[in-house]
């Protein structure tokens, strides 16, 4: 049982949920953050003993309170765990600045705040792992999501300079780059849509968050100190690079 202190952005549901609960059952003291859905953050933390925190990423000054208030409470933050993201669907022609905005400011601006408050004390300790989650479509692209795909494909050119800066100092950056997940953010996307990017990929389903889960746990150990700047896809064979 490692002890280490992990934080998971957006991790009251979906995937996050999944990743704090397998660190978790780990030995680590978790802590997660979540935006908006205090009905979800409340049932996530009675039924797994979680803490979640209000905490909006894109906010630096908001960033820069909650790792302090964490850090008091629980230690200092050893892996944190860049999951919160959000999608805002529409084809570069109809698409608003606002969604632009909002989507690379809760995808990668969020991972800039909090990386920039526990970075120097992973310096200092000389121990820390960044876990950063990508997606597909910021490998591929896809339709609708030009600023999906941009903040995504910023966070692995952001992942890959933090591995560098890093290296020396015990720190690894990872990305996790997740293909189709069975979660809501995925169920808002049209059925028939949906069994058409299905039959698209070789093993034939969904993802499920605990797959996506044991990945980011791997890389979270102390053991994967070799394993950093990576990029590993957990999409079922969707694309293979
Ligand atoms: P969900 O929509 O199921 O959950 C998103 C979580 O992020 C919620 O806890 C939400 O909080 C939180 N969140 C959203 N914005 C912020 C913010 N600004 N600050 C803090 N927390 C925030 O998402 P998924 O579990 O499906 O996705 C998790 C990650 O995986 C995302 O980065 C997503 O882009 C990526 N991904 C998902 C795929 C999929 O198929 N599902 C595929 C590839 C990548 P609240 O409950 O308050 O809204």
């Amino acid at each position: 049982m490692t002890g280490r202190v992990a934080l998971v952005t957006g991790g009251t549901r979906g995937i996050g949920a999944a990743i704090a609960a397998a660190l978790h059952d780990n030995g680590y003291q978790v802590a997660v953050t979540y935006v908006s859905d205090e009905r979800a953050a409340l049932a996530f933390s009675l039924q797994t003993g979680i803490p979640a925190l209000q905490l909006d990423g894109g906010d630096a000054a908001a960033c820069k309170a909650g790792i302090q208030r964490l850090t008091e409470k629980l230690g200092p933050i050893e892996v944190l765990v860049n999951n919160a993201g959000i999608t805002r669907d529409a084809m570069l022609h109809r698409m608003q600045p606002d969604h632009w905005a909002a989507v690379i400011q809760a995808n990668l601006t969020a991972c800039f705040n909090l990386c920039r408050e526990v970075v120097p004390g992973m310096r200092e300790r000389e121990f820390g792992r960044i876990i950063n989650i990508g997606s597909i479509n910021g490998q591929t692209g896809q339709l609708g999501q030009t600023a999906y795909a941009a903040a995504k494909a910023g966070l692995h050119g952001f992942t890959m300079a933090l591995a560098r800066e890093g290296a020396s100092k015990g720190i690894t950056a990872n990305l996790v780059a997740p293909g189709y997940i069975d979660t809501d953010m995925v169920r808002t996307v049209n059925p028939e849509v949906l069994q058409r990017i299905i039959a698209q990929i070789p093993v034939g389903r969904l993802g499920s968050p605990e797959e996506v889960a044991r990945t980011v746990l791997f890389l979270a150990s102390d053991e994967s100190g070799f394993i950093t700047g990576s990029t590993l896809t957990v999409n079922g064979g969707h694309h293979m690079a």
